[in-house]
């Protein structure tokens, strides 16, 4: 299958670094031997939705996003409630999800769609390259030492998790209570990098590829609208009309109601309305992941061409890449607002 982009060297799974997070996978079949309670399958449900929350609402918003705001007391306790979902440090994800935005379906996007679906659920995180913490990406909350101390000693809450499960129930509450649940937790996030950007709707103009799914947001608490997020980033809610369910700015709401959150950002109404996509119709994030793409395919078929061939698609190739570029340029221009406007 061509991919419009293609992965560089360092960019290739680590198949023996890997193994613990197969492992992980193939461990809730051991249930076949122990069994499971039913008080097992409700931790499972229970601690998938309470760390989805974590990722969502504290990891993604807060952490990535700053969409509100926290005492520090606070802000420790939800990053190891993070923490407990093993997808590493609040700061290491959060500096590679500001990355995603960034870049979003470029070349240089960390789990660009347009490298593969599979490489933007998973692939990503099993080769080396993202292995680091980016702590200029993340300096805001990297000054902050027991969250740096949590970022490097990640596997803390998530083994005290896994062992607290033991002593609750034993083996078959840690298989499946613990383990299956965060095989579901780690797939129900991937899905926003892979599926949110290839499958739902769009509503607004943006420059990728993302996509709005109730389904998704189901399963997410909220995070299925994706193109509502890729639109404007720094809210606290991305279900941005009432229909919209959102559970983590629900409870992210009721925090804020005893005082443990404040300051949630919401999207102005001029923002809701500006930018509005009927969906199916082009813009600028389709038109340019589709050109992407016949750009690889042009690309793959080049090679073996006579030689007079090969200079005019490159010719070719050079024109369009210029295009897209400048198409680009155009499009990332800050939008100017109608207060700044006069
Ligand atoms: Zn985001
Ligand atoms: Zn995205």
């Amino acid at each position: 299958m061509t991919t419009a982009y293609t992965r560089s060297p360092d960019e290739r799974i680590n198949w023996v670094r890997s193994i613990p997070f197969i492992v992980v996978h193939l461990i809730p079949l051991l249930a076949i031997w122990t069994g499971a309670t039913l008080m097992d399958w409700a931790i499972c449900i229970g601690l998938y939705v309470v760390r989805m929350f974590f990722i969502t609402g504290v990891y993604h918003r807060y952490f990535s996003h700053r969409a509100y705001k926290m005492g520090r007391v606070m802000q420790f306790l939800m990053a190891f409630g993070g923490g407990t979902a093993a997808q590493k440090g609040a700061l290491w994800w959060a500096a590679h999800h500001r990355h995603h935005h960034k870049y979003s379906d470029m070349q240089e996007d960390v789990h660009s769609p347009l490298k593969g679906f599979l490489w933007s659920h998973v692939g990503w995180i099993l080769c080396n390259k993202f292995n680091e913490t980016d702590y200029k990406a993340i300096k805001d909350f990297a000054k902050y030492p027991e969250l740096v101390w949590l970022n490097k000693y990640h596997w803390v809450p998530p083994t005290l998790l896994g062992v607290a499960c033991y002593l609750v129930g034993g083996w078959s509450t840690l298989i499946i209570g613990f383990f299956l649940s965060t095989v579901l937790l780690y797939h129900g996030t991937f899905f926003i990098n892979s599926l949110a950007h290839v499958f739902g709707k769009r509503r607004y103009v943006t420059s990728d590829t993302s996509r709005n799914s109730f389904v998704l947001a189901l399963i997410t608490l909220g995070e299925g609208w994706h193109n509502n997020h890729h639109y404007y980033q720094s809210t606290a809610n991305q279900g941005f009309f009432w229909w919209e369910i959102d559970i983590s700015y629900y409870v992210l709401k009721m925090l804020s109601w005893v005082g443990l959150t404040k300051d949630l950002r919401t999207p102005p109404a001029h923002i809701l309305a500006a930018n509005r996509l009927r969906d199916g119709h082009p813009d600028i994030g389709m038109f340019d992941a589709k050109l992407a793409k016949a750009v690889a395919v042009f690309e793959t078929a080049q090679t073996g061409a006579s030689e007079y061939y090969r200079k005019r698609a490159e010719d070719l190739d050079a024109l369009v890449k210029n295009t897209r570029q400048s198409a680009l340029q155009i499009v990332r221009m800050p939008r100017v607002e109608p207060a700044d406007a006069e």
